[in-house]
């Protein structure tokens, strides 16, 4: 069986660290035919009208699958994000991030074992923004019963079919009762109705942090609405040796995106020196999901085959510099592909 899998490859580092996947994705023998489309400045700099082209989205949906590099958002002014508007879209409303310790990368902490679930299409990113009168803006936080009641389902579904033992709730209940108020309350209810096996918490957010960087070790998953879950991760991948080795996936009913949690990084674009790791490791993830949703044990089997390599050269000091390496973006694919077994 051969899966076809939407590759969008984005801008700045996008399309090096793709590249490096596509070629770890053929040596493996991944049972995967990558079709390439586009999005964000690169899709305008190839003619396209627009920074998410119809062609884009329909060729997702279509596929449902898709391996997507970083799409720069211009801050302050200019087009909206990319990212949001696809997640948005094809309602992929689960955004999954796992944070787990790598071999060979020393960091401050040891053993952490974490995933972040954020919800993905709500909050402050409706992007409904008013200017009220001159010097006066304001920002609308948007939470809905349906969307805080699937994220709940969602997670505790996952911490079910993986095996977790704890799901912990960030918020800010304390000071925003209605939305905040809503998203606690109906993983609340989906906990107390459900899954009472699984441990509960909640923590308001400021003091959650602290906790986190205290001893990521007492956290299992984070839940947490969508702004919560952006910064979460990255603070959660500073545990772990940084961005460049924490992958993530947007699900929803139907579609799947995998995309790494690290932005287009134009500081270090089109120099081979990006690591192409957190890319590679959504890449896997999403030979896991297809293997799971399709029924097809081989795309696990090079799910394991290709995580295997990783490991091995990480633990053998086989690294780009972001984790204190020497190696560029090709030179690391390299050093992976030699170490199939
Ligand atoms: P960033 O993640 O691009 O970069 C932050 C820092 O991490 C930079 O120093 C960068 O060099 C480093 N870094 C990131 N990925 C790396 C990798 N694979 N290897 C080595 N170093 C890496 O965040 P930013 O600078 O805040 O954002 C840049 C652009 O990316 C913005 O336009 C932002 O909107 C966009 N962005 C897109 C996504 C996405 O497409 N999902 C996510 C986050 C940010």
């Amino acid at each position: 069986m051969i899966h076809t899998v939407v590759l969008v490859p984005g801008d700045g580092i996008g399309p090096e660290v793709s590249e490096a996947v596509r070629s770890i994705f053929e040596a493996a023998g991944a049972p995967v035919r990558f079709v390439e489309h586009h999005a964000g400045v690169t899709a305008l700099e190839r003619g396209e009208k627009d920074v998410l082209p119809e062609s884009t989205l329909d060729a997702i949906r279509h596929h449902h699958v898709a391996l997507k590099g970083p799409c720069t958002t211009p801050i302050g002014t200019g087009f909206r994000s990319v990212n949001v508007a696809l997640r948005k879209t094809l309602n992929l409303y689960a955004a999954v991030r796992p944070v787990r310790t790598m071999p060979g990368v020393v960091t401050r902490f040891d053993d952490v074992d974490l995933v972040i679930v954020r919800e993905n299409t709500e909050g402050l990113y409706s992007g409904i923004e008013n200017q009220i009168t001159d010097g006066v803006v304001a920002s609308m936080k948007v939470a809905t019963r349906p969307a805080c009641h699937r994220i709940a389902l969602w997670t505790f579904r996952y911490a079910t079919h993986r095996k977790r033992k704890k799901v912990t709730v960030l918020h800010k209940a304390n000071i925003m009762k209605l939305t905040d108020g809503m998203f606690i309350e109906e993983s609340r209810k989906v906990h107390a109705r459900d899954y009472p096996n699984i441990e509960y918490e909640e923590t308001i957010i400021d003091a959650g942090t602290m906790r986190l960087v205290q001893d990521p070790k007492q956290f299992d998953i984070l839940l947490c609405e969508n702004l919560y879950g952006d910064i979460v991760s990255d603070l959660c991948a500073g545990f772990v040796g940084g961005l460049g080795v924490t992958p993530g996936a947007n699900i929803g009913d139907t579609d799947a995106v995998f995309e790494a949690v690290h932005g287009s990084a134009p500081n270090i674009a089109g120099q081979n020196i990006a690591n192409p790791l957190a890319l590679l490791m959504s890449a896997v993830m999403m030979l896991n999901y297809i293997s799971d949703e399709r029924d097809d044990p081989e795309c696990r089997k090079v799910a394991v085959k290709i995580k295997g390599a990783y490991d091995r050269a990480l633990e053998e000091g086989q690294k780009t510099r972001d984790l204190g390496g020497t190696l560029g973006t090709r030179e690391f694919a390299s050093a992976i592909i030699s170490r199939f077994s």
